[in-house]
């Protein structure tokens, strides 16, 4: 399969190699890079996206759920047009930029008031300096396996890029494990309602809400980073479990494609981000937070996402996650299942030989015209359909019957 590949795509080789020249393993970007080298797109419409060697692809990955709306929407097409011709790099204020906070405290029932910064990274930064400054505290309780940006990566407790907070480690989804570490000197709690890069876990709604309860009875900011989870309902996981932060981070889709990160919280809280009163300011600025780019497609891509649309999506995934299981059962095979929740599904393998199938499903799918994220990751946008579906299953099927 693998030299099926390198055969197929000559010019990705080409030019990934031209890339290793300058960029130390080929790409900024670490999660795109894996062996033998990876696609190298040259364009992207809808729900596909096509390779310097002009090969066209299904795209699951929808950029590891940020690309909600399909490849090159025309309506975030027409904002991000109009921001070229009105002018960008401005080094002012513009009416989008409100407009743009009151849809997201229409939305996320924990915010009131907001920051935007560039990425989801930098969100969950600030958040965390927010809360340790207003608790005046320096311990931060977070999750084995979270994941909150490159410098907030605990797939690793120990990675070296990490931030160098106090960190307190809680076991995702065990209260009894949370609670032995859980002390009054902890200033923030920063939780993903559901876990992404650590696998597509849901938190329960007894999890989540005991760090409501402990975040309240130690005296702690609860932050819920919804980078990814904001994609499931339109106000959140917090809106449809009922379980309210303090704090909320965003990212990803909310940004309509563009570089976009997003705090907010509380008035009380996020007052302190007021630069007029002296006593109680917080600094935070950035040349591009908000640049009109981001400003505008992230205006205009609100209008896209409806909430019968997200239910949309989630519908089209639980019909994948379930039918996907049924062909695994069916097949008895055991070694590969999908979790995950609505639109963002997690494809796990197991047995001795997780690694390799994890391979050889990647690539199986690949020389079927079927791109996924590498690790087993698969996000929904609003240009895929039922039949895109289809053609994810019955690839699965003809994978699976391939094995057996
Ligand atoms: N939080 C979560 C839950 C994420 O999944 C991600 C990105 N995968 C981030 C934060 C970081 O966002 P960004 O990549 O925009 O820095």
């Amino acid at each position: 399969l693998v030299q099926q590949y390198e055969k197929s795509h000559p010019e990705s080789k080409r030019a990934f190699e031209r890339a290793e020249q300058v960029l130390p393993g080929g790409s900024t970007r670490s999660v795109l890079v894996s062996d033998p080298f990876p696609l190298v797109i040259k364009s992207a419409h809808g729900a596909q996206f096509t390779t310097v060697d002009g090969v066209k692809f299904d795209d699951f990955l929808s950029d590891f759920s940020a690309g909600i709306y399909g490849h090159s929407h025309p309506v975030i097409q027409e904002a991000v047009q109009q921001a070229l011709s009105t002018g960008f790099s401005l080094g002012g204020i513009t009416e989008k930029e409100a407009e743009l906070g009151e849809i997201l405290a229409g939305r996320f029932p924990s915010i009131e008031k907001v920051r935007f910064c560039n990425s989801g990274t930098e969100a969950n930064t600030f958040a965390v300096a927010t809360a340790l400054a207003h608790t005046q505290r320096k311990k931060v309780l977070v999750f084995k396996n979270g994941y909150h940006g490159g410098t907030m990566n605990f797939s690793k407790p120990d990675n070296p890029m990490n931030i160098p907070h106090q960190f307190v480690f809680g076991t995702y989804n065990d209260i009894e494990a949370t609670r032995a570490v859980v002390n009054n000197e902890i200033g923030a709690i920063l939780v993903e309602p559901m876990q992404g890069a650590g696998g597509m876990i849901r938190g329960t709604r007894e999890f989540l809400s005991y760090l409501r309860q402990a975040a309240d009875e130690i005296g702690a900011i609860l932050i819920f980073d919804e980078v990814v989870t904001s994609r499931l309902h339109y106000r959140g996981m917090q809106g449809e479990l009922g379980i309210i932060p303090d704090m909320t981070t965003l990212g990803k889709y909310i940004g309509g494609g563009f570089p976009f990160g997003a705090f907010g919280g509380s008035t009380e809280i996020m007052s302190r981000f007021d630069s007029r009163d002296k006593s109680v300011t917080l600094h935070h600025s950035g040349t591009f937070n908000n640049n009109i780019f981001t400003m505008s497609a992230a205006v205009a891509a609100s209008r896209l996402i409806t909430e019968s649309q997200l239910r949309r999506l989630n519908a089209m995934g639980d019909r994948l996650r379930e039918e996907a299981t049924e062909i695994l059962r069916k097949a008895k095979f055991d070694e590969m299942s999908f979790t995950g929740y609505g639109s963002a599904v997690g494809i796990h393998f197991s047995g001795d030989d997780a690694e390799a199938l994890r391979e050889y499903f990647y690539f199986g799918l690949i020389n079927r015209g079927i791109s996924i994220g590498r690790r087993g990751f698969v996000s929904l946008n609003l240009a895929h359909t039922e039949e895109s579906v289809d053609r994810l299953l019955e690839a699965l099927k003809a994978f699976v019957d391939d094995l057996s």
